[in-house]
């Protein structure tokens, strides 16, 4: 291994490329080490909605998804530049489901949809985008390779050990150094080893496509508390509408169960009955990485010097990337992180309230 670096980083992901991106960009020397392909888990698994204004979200996301989201433009026009592979937002409206009370800020759904199911469900129309990861991903790749970043696939690490001056790393290729250690493995979080109490699990989520329905045509997100529709307007799904997603404590068991998937496209079509009998396309899963609270763990781990974690996205990786990588990468060098990340330090899992 060449010389040490200032940061190791595990995990090849969507939170780890951004954050190896997010500290190249303030002149630190960064190695990634991925226990698979780079961009080959949740990150390609995800729907890709930026749902900054999920009813289902909890209520202390809402300063890093406004914060995240804000980052987009900017991040998508440098993929742009620096990849030369254009990635841009889908759809640019999504209307959310709510309870039929919510008569005083919400629209009948069958007013703003006719060919919706007829009845009083009410909707609130959001201005709110949605990518496709899978054309987000080999942009990040390329920006990655593009950069210093040195990236190192079917790489696992094994385990971490703190030294007063280092960190030392031990990976399926040998042990190496670093001067910092972030722990980005989603699901398959590492940091358990260092506090036991702070739990990252995975959750699966099984998702399949259909022809998209002329509702959604024009770009329409439709999201429920029990589903949601997201069409993609143009890449290699064009003219196909993702439906998801099954939220499952099934460990690392990724296998995909036909009735599950037949009960998300009928909650589908109890929404627009255009769906009904629509032929499935194509199905996959992929597992969220959670926390006990379903907030993401971002920071230093209690008690250590040089170890971080950045991880337990869980529904919202990819709306909270650019904003995670930024706002960590300011307190690792000591900066006022530009939101409060009281929520989200680990060390909230050590202490938990009484
Ligand atoms: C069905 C589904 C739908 C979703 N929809 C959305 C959505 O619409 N919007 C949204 O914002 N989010 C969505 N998400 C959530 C989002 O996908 C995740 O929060 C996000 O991708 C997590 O990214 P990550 O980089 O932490 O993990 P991952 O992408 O899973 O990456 C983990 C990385 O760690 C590596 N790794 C594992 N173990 C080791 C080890 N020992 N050593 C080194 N590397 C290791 C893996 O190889 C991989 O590279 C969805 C997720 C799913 C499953």
């Amino acid at each position: 291994m060449k010389q040490r670096p200032d940061v190791c980083i595990a995990g090849a992901g969507i939170i780890g490329l951004t954050l190896a991106l997010a500290l190249d960009r303030r002149n630190l020397s960064v190695l990634v080490l991925s226990a698979g392909n780079a961009l080959a888990e949740a990150s390609v698994a995800a729907a890709g909605m930026l749902a900054v204004n999920d009813p289902e979200n909890p209520a202390e996301l809402l300063a890093l998804s406004h914060y995240s989201r804000s980052l987009y433009p900017a991040l998508l026009a440098s993929l742009n530049t620096r990849a030369h592979v254009p990635v841009s937002f889908q759809t640019h409206s999504t209307l959310q489901v709510l309870p039929s009370t919510a008569t005083d800020i919400a629209s009948p759904l069958h007013a703003l949809l006719p060919h919706a199911a007829p009845g009083d469900l009410r909707v609130l129309s959001l201005a709110e985008e949605s990518l496709d990861p899978r054309e987000l991903a080999p942009a990040l790749l390329v920006a990655v390779r593009a950069s210093r970043v040195r990236l190192h696939t079917t790489t696992p690490v094994h385990s971490v050990h703190e030294t007063a001056n280092s960190v030392s790393i031990k990976t399926v290729a040998g042990d190496m150094e670093a001067g910092l250690f972030v722990d980005c493995t989603g699901a398959w979080s590492l940091s358990s080893a260092h506090l036991p109490s702070l739990r990252i699990v995975p959750r699966k989520g099984q998702m399949l496509t259909v022809p998209t329905p002329a509702s959604l045509a024009q770009g329409i997100v439709l999201r429920s508390h029990a589903v949601y529709m997201v069409p993609r307007l143009h890449g290699s799904r064009a003219g196909q509408t993702l439906i998801g997603a099954t939220i499952e404590d099934a460990g690392f068991d990724r296998s995909l169960d036909d009735r599950q998937l037949h009960a998300l496209l009928e909650a589908a079509a109890a929404l627009l009955p255009e769906l009904r009998d629509a032929p499935i396309l194509d199905t996959w899963s992929g597992l969220r990485p959670a926390t006990d609270d379903l907030l993401p763990a971002l920071g230093r781990l209690p008690g250590s010097r040089r170890l971080f974690v950045a991880s337990g996205h869980y529904r919202n990786g990819i709306l909270l990337a650019p904003g995670s990588a930024e706002v960590l990468a300011q307190s690792m060098l000591g900066e006022a992180p530009a939101v409060p990340l009281h929520a989200f330090t680990p060390g909230r899992f050590a202490h938990p309230p009484s």
